[in-house]
């Protein structure tokens, strides 16, 4: 464990250094001053019922304003054509940049053509946006390796490797029992995080260390619609009466988001599994704080940290360059390619949070304090 933390702190540096690279070559810093002359952005974002889109909301709307432009900030409560509606108001107002975090990453063609028209440069924000030519840039995290670090926690619960995927000597044999979950099919990203966990998890899979019980291991069998807990709590009950009804015990569940797991923990206490002996490693992704707290009492073993200000400051420092006639820094020409061409990149690190790194990568950073956590 101390291993994996020193390496832990190694990655958080690391992500923070490249954050603040990408904003400081961004642009728009070094003259914005704050003057609110600068111009509308409009920020489109999913939905309030999950608190990682009002922290992105909250450091861009910061963000911008520090830079010197004003921003109409908005959320669509996960309702598709409210998204579109506010991204068409954005374009009315005047809006001279526009930064989306797309509810679904194919619904934005012809609101998105309409920006393109009257010449306003689009951002997709950690979501890519599908099937438009009209996305300039996209700000978003290694999301294959959130995927692969989401497998890495469940292995590192269940003793077989470190947090970076590396075996651990003389681990168990298993068979250890798992059941898998994925987010929403019409976001990209659930595509990227399962992906990459099942390049991790199908080895052990196929070789007998990990058995899926209930036999469902396409992504579109164990997908969540909008990510939501409640669906994700009855798939779960579902999973247990059906295949867990003989006394037999699901050891992991990979989860790849806190909500999603918080679904699950209920579904697993009301099925009588308790904290303790016996009770499943599951994974998450967001630092949520129920779900840090989670953590710390031992319901859930692990998160992925991503931390939405350095993302914010990327997208932020993309729109600024644009603005400014210049171009932003971006990482990563290959990855993101949304049916009608590849989006540049910019691509920060993701940080798995276990109840050891808690500290250092969540209170430390300033990202919760110990208040918030409870401790
Ligand atoms: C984001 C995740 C988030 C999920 C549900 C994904 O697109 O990348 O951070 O957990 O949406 O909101």
């Amino acid at each position: 464990m101390k291993k994996a933390r020193t390496l832990l702190a190694v990655v958080a540096a690391g992500a923070l250094t490249l954050g603040m690279a990408a904003c400081s070559t961004g642009g728009g810093d070094d003259n914005g001053g704050g003057s609110g002359d600068g111009g509308l952005i409009g920020v489109a974002m999913p939905t309030k019922s999950s608190e990682r889109w009002i922290a992105d909301g909250d450091a861009l709307k910061a963000t911008l304003e520090a830079d010197g432009y004003s921003v109409d900030l908005q959320y669509a409560e996960d309702d598709i054509p409210t998204q579109v509606s506010q991204v068409e108001n954005m374009i009315t107002k005047g809006a001279e940049a526009l930064i989306i975090a797309a509810i679904d990453g194919t619904t934005l063609s012809n609101v998105l053509q309409e920006a393109a028209d009257a010449g306003i440069p689009v951002i997709a924000y950690d979501r890519l946006i599908r099937d438009s030519e009209n996305v300039d840039y996209y700000a978003t995290f290694d999301n294959f390796l959130v995927g692969q670090q989401q497998a890495w926690t469940v292995l590192n619960g269940l003793g077989l490797t470190e947090l970076d995927g590396t075996p651990i000597d003389g681990a168990p044999a298993g068979p250890f029992n798992i059941e898998l979950f994925a987010g929403s099919l019409d976001d990209n990203n659930a595509f990227f995080f399962f992906n990459g966990a099942m390049d991790v998890l199908q080895p052990y899979i196929d070789n007998g260390t990990l058995v899926v019980k209930s036999g469902q291991t396409d992504i579109e069998q164990v997908a969540t619609l909008r990510w939501d807990g409640e669906t994700a709590q009855s798939r779960m009950e579902d999973i247990l009466t059906a295949n867990y009804s003989d006394g037999s015990k699901v050891n992991a569940v990979l989860s790849p988001y806190d909500g999603i797991s918080r679904g699950i923990i209920s579904a697993l206490q009301d099925a009588g599994y308790s904290v303790g002996e016996g009770w499943p490693i599951i994974s998450g992704q967001d630092a949520e704080v129920d779900s840090v707290k989670a953590i710390l009492s031992g319901e859930q073993y692990a998160t992925i940290f991503k931390d939405t200000r350095e993302l914010a400051k990327v997208a932020a420092g993309m729109a600024a360059a644009i603005l400014g006639g210049g171009e932003p820094e971006v990482n990563d020409t290959t990855t993101y390619d949304n049916g009608v061409k590849v989006v540049p990149s910019y691509l920060l690190q993701p940080v798995p949070v276990v109840k050891d790194n808690v500290q250092s990568a969540l209170v430390d950073t300033g990202y919760w304090t110990a208040e918030e956590l409870g401790l």
